[in-house]
């Protein structure tokens, strides 16, 4: 396709998230929730759908909705239903999911992304609705026969589904990165799409650039990465403008990604899609949400990742770079938070975490909750060093290896031990300058009669015979002053 024909379209494209809930149980039963157990042992009666078995509201979805709610800034419904989404397959052995149609809990929210220039751009959050998940047949695992393993089934789900304001790959690739980070500050799911526990369908459309009316979508399943969804998409917008170049209508249908071809497949189209035949579920009551719940859930919020990236980069002057950088992470950022507990140094906190820090675990490959280091002594050695007690070099080469090693030492003991504190006394400075001048009277000529470039080798000198322990800022300075005073 040539770049004219591709800019005469605009794609638009609306998400639906699915994200597995990090409860203990399963959303209508007592059945473990886990991943990767033994096929088919957390399957009670209830998960198998017997006949007189009754579903049972877990309490804690509700919470991790509302929590997701309130990070996404939507109305939450003070009463809601559960109903019934009937279809026939494998994994499905009630026959239906239990879900919520016509009131879902979280209505009209927003999460913030970056647009393709780096501008900042809301998307609207439609709806977001308790439900749960199917079991999960094994195509290929055995040769002759598809194998079915119900552990899954009855896991309680958020679906998250955003309005049609996506308007490239790139703003659906950073959309669903913020999802992904929002749901693990919250702690409500791993967001580990490579084992299915974050999964997302996209819906995608081609317009001519200033159409009033949105096209035919058509929705891809079956992503494993945040990648794939942007190359599904991307796929996808194209094989649209190429057809309607063609003079071909695009038909309302739901694909499939092949990530190893990394083309989009056709499933089935909406003629054929299922008719749900949706109607309440007479074995739940209907949930009541109070504002008092909300209150006590809002009590409990952790920090959110954007909260924590306006503070740094608002009050704390840091660039954009690394507020992202920082915030990346929960983990990270609850690292950096305890460090500036206990210093002003907003800036050094920062370089810290990014750059030794995150080399060292990078290194090991260990996680930042496997840090030796209490985030205080980190503090104390950014102190030393803004004290100018220890340079910057001393500290990042001899006394932070040495806290990796004694992780509990004070690092200004370790730094006593390493003989690396600076004098910054002025007087015995002022005794180096004089012996280096002393030693020099050639350099110091030159110097006088213009060869102001000489301070750096003067430094160099004094920086010998004080066995690099005198503080080079106050040093520098007293060394010009005698130089000038001569
Ligand atoms: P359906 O009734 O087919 O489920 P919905 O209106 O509920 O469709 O929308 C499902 C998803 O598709 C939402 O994420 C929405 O943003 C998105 N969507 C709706 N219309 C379009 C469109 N024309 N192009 C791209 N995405 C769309
Ligand atoms: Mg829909």
């Amino acid at each position: 396709m040539t770049p004219e024909t591709r800019s005469k379209y605009q794609a638009v494209i609306g998400l639906e998230v699915h994200a597995q809930m990090l409860t203990k149980t399963k959303a209508y039963s007592n059945d473990i929730n886990e991943y990767g157990a033994v096929p088919n042992t957390n399957v009670s009666v209830i998960t198998l759908g017997h006949p007189g078995t009754l579903p049972k509201m877990n309490k804690q979805t509700i919470e991790y909705a509302i929590r997701l709610g309130l990070a996404c800034e939507s109305k939450i419904a003070p009463e809601q239903h559960f109903a019934r989404k009937n279809y026939f397959y494998p994994d499905l052995p009630k026959g239906y999911q239990i879900t919520q149609d016509t009131t879902p809990i979280c209505t009209e929210g927003q999460i913030i992304v970056k647009d393709d220039d780096g501008n900042e751009k809301s998307i609207g959050i439609t709806r977001i609705h308790m439900e749960e998940d199917a079991g999960k047949s094994m195509h290929d695992v055995d040769v002759y026969d598809t194998l079915v393993d119900l552990n899954r089934a009855g896991v309680p789900l958020l679906e998250i589904v955003s309005e049609p304001d996506l308007r490239s790959s790139q703003e659906a690739y950073n959309y669903v990165t913020e999802v992904r980070k929002l749901v693990r500050y919250l702690e409500i799911c791993d967001g580990n799409m490579e084992e299915g526990s974050l999964r997302c369908d996209a819906n995608i459309s081609v317009m001519e650039v200033g159409a009033s009316e949105f096209g035919t979508k058509v929705e891809v399943k079956n992503m494993n990465s945040i990648r794939n969804v942007q190359k599904a998409i991307e796929f996808e917008i194209s094989r649209q403008i190429e057809a309607i170049e063609k003079g071909e209508v695009i038909a309302q249908e739901t694909r499939s990604f092949d990530a190893l071809k990394g083309i989009t497949i056709s499933m089935r189209s909406k003629e054929a899609a299922n008719d749900y035949r949706y109607f309440p579920e007479p074995d739940l009551l209907p949930i009541e949400v109070t504002k008092e719940h909300i209150e006590s859930v809002k009590k409990t919020m952790p920090p959110l990742p954007r909260t924590l990236f306006l503070k740094y980069l608002n009050e704390f002057g840091l660039s954009e770079y690394d507020a992202n950088n920082l915030t990346d992470s929960k983990e990270i950022a609850l690292f950096y938070e305890d460090i500036i507990e206990h210093t002003k140094n907003y800036k050094g906190a920062a370089n810290w975490v990014m750059g030794s820090i995150k080399s060292f675990l990078n290194e090991r490959g260990l996680e930042i909750s496997e840090f030796p280091i209490p985030a205080k002594n980190i503090a104390e050695l950014i102190t030393i060093i803004d004290d100018g007690k220890i340079s910057s070099s001393a500290a990042t080469q001899k006394v932070f290896p040495a806290m990796l090693e004694n992780p509990q030492t004070h690092p200004a003991k370790l730094a006593e031990t390493l003989n690396v504190i600076q004098d910054s006394n002025e007087d015995a400075i002022l005794e180096f300058v004089n012996e280096v001048i002393k030693q020099h009277p050639d350099e110091v000529a030159r110097y006088r009669s213009g060869e102001k470039q000489l301070v750096g080798f003067f430094m160099g000198q004094l920086m010998r015979v004080s066995k690099g322990k005198a503080d080079p800022k106050a040093a520098n300075q007293l060394m010009r002053q005698r130089l000038e005073a001569l």
